[in-house]
């Protein structure tokens, strides 16, 4: 079996629901400029994903409630997280025993809290690894769960096959995450990749929201409410 076969395969019985790899050689700028110099050097990335549970994400309505955020927190987000991290150690020692080098990047930790992102964007690793586009919400938004997923990334120089290319914007007219935020954290514009994150969407909007307003601080409708992932047509 060879080594991209054995890595999806212990991705798979490890749990991941999607596994992916991505040329880095379209994003380098970009992760140049978020990560530096030594992270931009890596010329593959592994894109894990797990879905949210559907019961978990389907309560977000009633988010107030305290049983409905306490499990969202917990079982939508830290275990999910928890899981992605010893996913990705152990494709990372795995890929390493292979004699190749393996950066597992954390599922959930930030690295600049003043622009409040990851040392590497983990949605651009899935976007070039063909899982889905940049949603007006940002998020990472496959075909088949929306944004109901939570990545993980491994940075490598292992010689592996890349499984896609850049997937283009799919929102169309849709504009329910945008609608639905309470803070109103976005724009509306449409991800273009040479534009800054702050054109769409003001994360300080969100942090603010979930650290003093927010029953319980949880909200996640921009996740609850995206018709991919909820099976609701778009237009
Ligand atoms: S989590 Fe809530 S407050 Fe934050 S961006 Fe999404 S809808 Fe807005
Ligand atoms: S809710 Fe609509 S606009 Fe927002 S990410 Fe989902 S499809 Fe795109």
């Amino acid at each position: 079996m060879d080594l991209n076969q054995k890595i999806k395969e212990l991705a798979q019985n490890k749990g991941a629901d999607f596994y992916g790899v991505a040329d880095l050689y379209y994003g380098r700028n970009f992760i140049k400029e978020q990560g530096g110099e030594e992270i931009a050097s890596y010329p593959i990335a592994i894109s894990l994903g797990i879905r949210i549970m559907d019961s978990i994400v389907d309560q977000l309505s009633d988010r107030e409630e305290r049983s409905v955020a306490v499990n969202y927190r917990h079982h939508g987000y830290e275990i999910i997280n928890q899981r992605l991290d010893l996913l990705s150690s152990q494709i990372s020692s795995y890929i390493q025993s292979k004699s190749y080098s393996a950066l597992p990047i954390p599922a959930s930790e930030r690295y600049d809290d003043e622009r409040i992102c990851a040392v590497i964007s983990h949605k651009l690793a899935a976007n070039l690894a063909g899982h889905g586009w940049i949603g007006k919400s940002c998020m990472l938004i496959t075909p088949e769960s929306g944004p109901r997923v939570r990545w993980t990334t491994i940075l490598t120089n292992a010689p592996l096959p890349a499984t896609g290319t850049s997937v283009p914007q799919n929102c169309g007219e849709c504009s329910e995450c945008v609608d639905i935020c309470p803070v109103s954290a976005f724009t509306g514009v449409t991800f273009k990749e040479d534009e800054p994150r702050e054109v769409r969407y003001d994360a300080r909007k969100c942090e603010k929201y979930l650290l003093k307003e927010a029953e319980w601080g949880v909200c996640g409708l921009c996740v609850y409410i995206c018709p991919y992932g909820r099976n609701k047509k778009i237009k």
